[in-house]
């Protein structure tokens, strides 16, 4: 059976495995196709070989967009990887990146922990959370890496700092501008009916139907409004790493046909 894990990362964001690890990783666990979705980068395909004979590779990237002040995470697959629009998005996310963590880093520095702040931004591409997370747990401050979000990082807690990305609707813009495809990040992770409602007002092409270890009597309802509306049904496991230690590669994937629509998409931007 042909199965595309549409949705993992590496280390170019907060992924444990480089990028080429997690392609043996993808091959090893029987899969045909993948996309690496690092968190606002696109450097996985711009910085190795990537693009291997054994593995159908579909590029995409997760961006994070903001709507009604919550963070929203949109997939895009099948940019050209010299795509301008892309480039710049990316760039903006970089420095917005790197100064959240810098204020972070200082709210945890203030609570007494002693991290290398300087040391996470200069050695990542796009610096998130986890590193923080992981650099606390290295020094022997909590027994898990998960800890910190619950104790101190996680949403609310008191060293966390809100993301200032673009909106939603202007991500999906400059998504268009590419004549990449946009999809709904695990929707199944949105608490919020009003956003939901709204993001399935907005001009996406799919929706990531088949999300991590959830069920598929959980994901029925998400397949039924893709068919309603007539976008891709995607899947993908959000692999990370020890971080997200109970996710496997592999563990939600996309069938063949919309696989497929999506690898036509790429062929036709690639030769512009
Ligand atoms: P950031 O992009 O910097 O806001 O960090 C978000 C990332 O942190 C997500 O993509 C996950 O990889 C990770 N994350 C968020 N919440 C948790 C959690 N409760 N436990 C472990 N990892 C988490
Ligand atoms: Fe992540
Ligand atoms: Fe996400
Ligand atoms: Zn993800």
């Amino acid at each position: 059976m042909f199965r595309a894990d549409l949705h993992c990362h590496s280390t170019c964001s907060d992924g444990a495995l480089h990028p080429l690890a997690l392609l043996e990783l993808a091959k090893t666990a029987g899969l045909q196709g993948i996309s690496i979705t690092d968190h606002d980068t696109i450097d996985a395909y711009l910085n190795h070989e990537v693009f291997q004979k054994d593995i159908q590779v579909l590029p995409g990237v997760e961006f994070t967009s903001i709507h009604r002040e919550k963070s929203v995470h949109i997939l895009a697959y099948a940019f050209s990887l010299k795509d301008p629009h892309i480039a710049a998005l990316s760039k903006l996310h970089k420095i917005r990146r790197d100064e959240r963590i810098r204020k972070m880093g200082s709210l945890l520095q203030k609570q007494g922990f002693d991290i290398d702040v300087e040391g996470i931004v200069s050695k990542n591409t796009m610096p998130g959370r986890p590193h923080l997370a992981i650099a606390l747990f290295e020094k022997g401050y909590i027994r898990d890496p998960k800890d910190a979000f619950d104790l101190y990082i996680g949403d609310g807690k008191k060293c966390f700092v809100k993301a200032e990305a673009p909106s939603t609707e202007e991500t999906l813009k400059i998504i268009k501008q590419a004549n990449a495809v946009p999809v709904i990040a695990h929707p199944h992770l949105i608490k919020e009916n009003k956003i939901i409602k709204d993001l399935l007002k907005m001009d996406f092409e799919g929706l990531e139907v088949f999300y991590g270890n959830f069920p598929y009597y959980h994901c029925d309802k998400w397949h039924r409004i893709a068919k309603e509306k007539n976008w891709l049904a995607t899947g993908g496991s959000d692999f990370h790493g020890p971080i997200k230690a109970h996710i496997a590669l592999g563990s939600s994937y996309t069938p063949e046909e919309p696989f497929n629509a999506l690898l036509a998409r790429y062929e036709e931007n690639k030769l512009q």
